[in-house]
Order: structure tokens, then C-alpha cells, then sequence
């Protein structure tokens, strides 16, 4: 997810590779006229940290969960930039409007976030999230007995909201919530 406001971007999770990610970061710059001032990785697969390289090449900060940081390192994650870390709950500021990033508990895996954007009721729940009709995905490192009730707090913290993204696939409105807890129950 991409939240702008006055030419300043926050961004979760990177393209899944350095290519993507310059193309992406390209586009943010050209084409928006956008400074990217913050990258939020919601866990620590390559899915959301795979072009990480290219965000600190063109100097953007990243702010990871103490729980990310540490799983980061765990599994080798080159990281040649410092991170700004914080422990369950981080509030950005992007112009005169604010992001938040919230950890609700463990399902796809044990650090993963969830973004949001008040000024648009936008939820980008990553890979906890499933878009309508995906199966499980990737539960290597997932805790499948509670993820439904990880996704239940959620729902229960953004019950209204408008725009739910999910880590692949399409986004939608609340009914992702109701889609996931059904898989893993
Ligand atoms: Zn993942």
C-alpha cells in the first residue's frame, strides 16, 4: 500500500524485487511528484522486504517492528541501513495527516502488522489478510490456531473499513475479514 499526502509518501512492503522496486520508486518521484519518506515492512518474507536494497539506496527510512528486526536477522536479511524500530505500534506523519502501523498478533506469521490510513478508512492487512477465494498461501512460519482470532481483533479495531488490501490478489471491504477467519477456523 501507497499513502500520499502532500507529496509525501508512505509506502508497505516493497515491490519483491530491486527492479520493481526502482521502478516503483521511479514512479512515485516522477510521476506523482512524490518524496517517499518512509518504508513500513508488515513482516519479514521476501514478499515485503525484497527490494529493501533500493529503498536505502535512494535513502529511505524504514521503520520495522522489533519482532520484524529480529526474524529479519534471523534469516540473514542484508540490511546496510539503520532501522527505525518500535515495539507494537507506530504512528508516521505524512503531511498534516498520520499513518499507522499496529501489531493485532501472530497468523501468517508471528510479527506481521497491519497498516492504516484513517482519511480513507484503508486497511492494508498484507499477508494476514486473504483476498476472496485464495487458499492458505504460505504457512511456513504461520500460527495457524490463532490466526482467526488475530484477524477477529482486527476487524473488531477497523469494523467500517472501506478499503481492505490484501498481501496478493484483489482488494475489497470487510467481507475479506469474514473470508479469512472462515479459512483458518
Ligand atoms: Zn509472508
Amino acid at each position: 500500500m501507497l499513502v500520499i499526502n502532500e507529496n509525501k509518501g508512505v509506502v508497505f512492503d516493497t515491490p519483491t524485487d530491486d527492479k520493481s522496486s526502482l521502478e516503483f520508486i521511479n514512479f512515485v518521484t516522477n510521476e506523482l511528484k512524490s518524496e517517499i519518506i518512509g518504508l513500513i515492512p508488515t513482516h519479514f518474507h521476501k514478499d515485503c522486504v525484497g527490494g529493501i536494497a533500493e529503498f536505502e539506496n535512494h535513502n529511505i527510512p524504514t521503520y520495522a517492528s522489533n519482532q520484524t528486526i529480529k526474524l529479519l536477522k534471523k534469516n540473514s536479511q542484508k540490511l546496510s541501513k539503520p532501522i527505525k524500530t518500535f515495539d507494537k505500534n507506530l504512528i508516521l506523519d505524512i503531511g498534516n495527516k498520520k499513518v499507522y502501523a499496529k501489531y493485532f498478533g501472530e497468523g501468517h506469521t508471528k510479527d506481521n502488522i497491519v497498516g492504516y490510513f484513517p482519511d480513507d478508512d484503508a486497511v492494508f492487512g498484507g499477508c494476514l489478510i486473504k483476498e476472496i477465494d485464495a487458499n492458505k498461501g504460505n504457512i511456513e512460519d504461520a500460527s495457524i490456531k490463532v490466526w482467526s482470532a488475530t484477524v477477529e481483533k482486527i476487524k473488531l479495531k477497523y469494523p467500517s473499513a472501506k478499503i481492505m488490501i490484501p498481501g496478493h490478489g484483489k482488494s475489497g471491504g470487510v467481507e475479506l475479514f469474514d473470508y479469512t477467519i472462515k479459512l483458518f477456523e
